[in-house]
């Protein structure tokens, strides 16, 4: 008997059709995790309703159509030697069904999932109606119901746990093979035969799954490294080099709408350096860069800052002329000057200066304005720090009332 189950196990999935349906499973959920990756980015639990549905439409599509390429590929296959009966198609097919419903937490799966056994085999002959049968069926799906909702709300519990993993993803499979059972004939062991190529299904996706999540998460690291500061954790300098480029290119051809850029230096940083350490200095630049970062977004002003280098720092606003900016500059620096840092039993107060300007029609590139706004700031400086000059005049902050 072994010996019977081996031989057929052998004959029915070791061959060249059934690598191939592994093989395009595995790529079918790869498709599916960097599609669902990337989409999920895009929103958050407190995005609007219209952009979750939409989000969650796109996967609920991406899965139905994975679902149907299988089911071509399987059509194919078979036509060129033996797919021995369609289980192997079908143990692909509850891979990806059982594997979105981790990885995709949301309604649509859930729907398709429960939804299966009714559309899977709505055009052959159904057992399931037999009286005989009737009650197996209604019990196996009602079993694959609860299974389905615990997997739906209990995701991260089960991904954190690899026995319950193994343990919900056979009993999610030993549900379907009894389900399957009731409609076809066949011995009761394949249930089991059945149930173990599932499992072996299962075990190279989510080996192959790790892998990816691994390698995308190394990439998103990498990622804000190479665009964010390690210090204070604003946007960097590689970062804005590379949007001066594209700013220069948009907004040179507009008439009507203006791009100004404010660059500030904080006044006497080196005194910081000097008189309390670089550590101190370290964390007067956090705590300028975290207290303007956090007033360019509570004022909604649509502000981008940057660390340039050092102690300097550019904000790009787009859509604001100098004027428009010159409240919200005085603004962010009179929050500054109310929130000193408080460090080992002293205050620091820190001031800084600014140079404002606007992109012109007559700069021939970026540079132009850059040189313009630098000028402007060492205008600042010279005229006695904590100042801004905006198109070559210079305002003192405490003259100025907003
Ligand atoms: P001014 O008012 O003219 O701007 O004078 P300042 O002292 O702020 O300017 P200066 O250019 O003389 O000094 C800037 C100092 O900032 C020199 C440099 O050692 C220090 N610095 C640059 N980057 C860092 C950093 O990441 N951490 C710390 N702690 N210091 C830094
Ligand atoms: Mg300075
Ligand atoms: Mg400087």
């Amino acid at each position: 008997m072994p010996n019977k189950i081996l031989e057929s196990f052998m004959n029915n999935y070791l061959n060249i059709n059934s690598a191939i349906i592994t093989l395009v499973t595995i790529g079918l959920i790869t498709i599916i995790t960097i599609v669902a990756y990337s989409l999920e980015r895009r929103i958050t639990k407190n995005s609007p309703f219209y952009q979750r549905f939409l989000v969650h439409i796109l996967e609920g599509l991406t899965l139905g159509i994975s679902m149907l390429m299988l089911l071509n590929i399987f059509r194919i296959l078979l036509n060129h030697g033996p797919v021995n009966q369609g289980w192997l198609y079908a143990n692909a097919q509850l891979t990806i069904l059982l594997f979105c419903m981790y990885l995709i937490r949301n309604r649509v799966t859930l729907l398709i999932n429960i939804l299966m056994p009714f559309i899977y085999y709505s055009s052959m002959n159904i057992r399931r109606l037999d009286s005989k049968y009737i009650a197996w069926f209604a019990a196996s799906y009602i079993f694959l119901v609860i299974i389905d909702f615990y997997i739906y709300y209990e995701t991260e519990k089960l991904q954190n746990s690899e026995w319950k993993y193994l343990g919900m993803q056979t009993l999610f499979g030993l549900a379907w093979w009894i389900l399957l059972w009731v409609d076809h004939s066949f011995p009761v062991v394949e249930i089991f035969t059945m149930l173990v190529v599932f499992l072996i299904f299962m075990s190279i996706i989510r080996f192959c799954e790790k892998k990816l999540q691994d390698t995308m998460l190394s990439y998103d690291e990498l990622k804000a490294k190479v665009n964010y500061d390690e210090l204070t954790g604003v946007r960097n300098r590689a970062n804005f080099d590379k949007i001066s480029k594209q700013l220069y290119t948009t907004y040179s051809q507009e008439d009507d709408i203006p791009l100004t850029i404010a660059m500030f230096d904080i006044d006497h940083f080196k005194l910081f350096n000097d008189d309390f350490g670089h550590s101190t200095g370290d964390n007067v630049l956090r705590h300028v860069a975290h207290t303007i970062e956090r007033e360019l977004f509570l004022k909604d002003t649509q502000g981008q800052l940057f660390r340039f280098g050092g102690e300097e720092f550019i904000i790009v606003f787009r859509g604001k002329t100098p004027e428009d900016c010159i409240p919200i500059i005085s603004d962010l620096r009179d929050n500054l000057r109310h929130s000193p840092l408080f460090l080992n039993g002293s205050q620091l107060n820190v001031n800084i200066s600014f140079g404002i300007s606007k992109l012109e029609k007559s700069d021939t590139d970026f540079t132009d304005l850059f040189n313009r706004v630098d000028q402007y700031l060492y205008q600042s400086k010279r005229a006695g720090r904590n100042k801004m000059t905006a198109e070559g005049i210079t305002y003192d902050f405490d003259e100025l009332v907003n």
